[in-house]
């Protein structure tokens, strides 16, 4: 379908209105998809960027934490070439043959930016997204955007939490040299490179860049890197090359300013403060979720994590008539309690409210922690 202008869009009563819309075509929605064509709703879906976006994000050959059982869709069995855990890449050919194997439509490229509640359900507005880092507000008041007006009875919103990274709103953080998104160790070859952040994606990325040649250092504000949040074959590999001197670390320290080549870090207790030289900095400091379209149609939004409030049996929101799916339930996440493993129910309970009936396939929570929703 072209997508029009504003005022050239059909009324509700010319389109016809789908049974459910989903925003978002990461592994929960994709897996609610399946479970809502297997009892006939008729359906439109939307990704703003290519179907798993968010992993399309992590470092290159990054594996995955969950055993590949744990984030098997569908009841789609995934096997990994070597029975170890998944690397981003395979990941990404098996969310590929999902929507191969189920003949999913997913209109990728193609971001929300509004949702209106009106008298017999939703209105949505959905523009194209090549850049995918458009500002969604600036989106929905630039009238040249060409849109579509859809229509919906129900909408899931499973469009994540990793939206932005958490700045650290200090100066030089804009520079070239700086990144918060961690791509691939080669570029650092032979350079220096702080990595600011102590938990597990700062770990990983240290020690993937020393590995590949890059003379590492890291800021981390804690006196030491913490076990929990630290993949435990990591821990004892980055501690050593700590101990022999192969990688700086910096304990309890903050950066408070990025210089080309070099940057002022400063000690959270005593105050004072160093500099460490760096051709690159990594600030491997996590993501926030932007509440956005949330705050748009009026979701209420709770606890320090701004997570949206929903029931418990049926993922609604109180909004009637929509619903909130995979780790966009849990707002910003400080600590991860909700991933792929755990969000699996969404869908038997999202697919029950809006059709009485059960997902056809297994849908219990597979990971230790028993509760849907992270606490706050
Ligand atoms: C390095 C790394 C390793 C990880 N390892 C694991 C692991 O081992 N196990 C695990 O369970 N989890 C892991 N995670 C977390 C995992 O990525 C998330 O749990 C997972 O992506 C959540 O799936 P989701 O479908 O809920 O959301 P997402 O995968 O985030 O999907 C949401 C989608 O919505 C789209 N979207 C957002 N807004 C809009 C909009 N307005 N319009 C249209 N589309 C929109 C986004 O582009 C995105 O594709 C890891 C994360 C990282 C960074």
């Amino acid at each position: 379908m072209t997508a029009r202008k504003l005022e050239d869009q059909p009324s509700r009563a010319e389109a016809s209105p789908s049974e459910v819309v989903i925003v978002g075509g990461g592994p929960i929605g994709l897996e609610l998809a399946v479970a809502l064509r297997h009892h006939n709703i008729s359906l439109r879906h939307f990704e703003t960027g290519t179907i798993g976006q968010t992993i399309t994000q992590y470092p290159r050959q990054v594996r995955f934490f969950s055993s590949p059982e744990r984030i098997a869709l569908a009841g789609v069995p995934f096997l990994t070439a070597h029975q170890e855990k998944a690397t981003r890449e395979e990941y990404l050919s098996y969310l590929r043959a999902i929507v191969g194997q189920f003949g999913l439509v997913v209109e990728t490229y193609r971001r929300v930016v509004e949702i209106a509640e009106e008298e017999n359900g939703f209105r949505l507005e959905v523009v194209p997204s090549v850049e995918t880092a458009h500002d969604p507000a600036a989106l929905v008041d630039d009238p040249a955007m060409p849109r579509e007006s859809v229509y919906a009875d129900n909408v899931v919103l499973a469009i994540g939490d990793m939206h932005y990274p958490r700045l650290l709103g200090i100066p030089g953080e804009d520079l070239p040299h700086v990144t918060h998104h961690f791509t691939e160790p080669h570029a650092y070859f032979g350079r220096k490179l702080l990595v600011i952040g102590g938990k597990n994606s700062a770990v990983e990325a240290a020690l993937r860049c020393h590995r590949a040649g890059a003379r590492v250092a890291i800021s981390y504000r804690r006196d030491a890197l913490p076990e929990k949040s630290v993949k435990a074959w990591l821990l004892p590999d980055v501690r050593n090359l700590i101990k022999s001197g192969q990688i700086d670390f910096y304990p309890e320290t903050e950066p408070v300013e990025i210089e080309p080549g070099q940057t002022r870090l400063r000690h959270v207790t005593s105050r004072e403060e160093i500099t460490v030289d760096a051709d690159f900095v990594l600030a491997m400091t996590g993501y926030r979720q932007d509440p956005f379209l949330f705050e748009k149609c009026g979701v209420r939004l709770i606890g320090t994590n701004a997570r949206p409030e929903v029931s418990l049996e049926t993922m609604e929101t109180n909004v009637k008539g929509l619903y909130v799916a995979g780790t966009a339930a849990a707002g910003t996440q400080g600590k991860f309690k909700l991933f792929i493993e755990n969000s699996h129910p969404h869908v038997q309970r999202i697919v029950q409210a809006i059709t009485g009936k059960d997902a056809p396939f297994e849908t219990r929570d597979t990971s230790r922690i028993a509760r849907g929703l992270p606490e706050n």
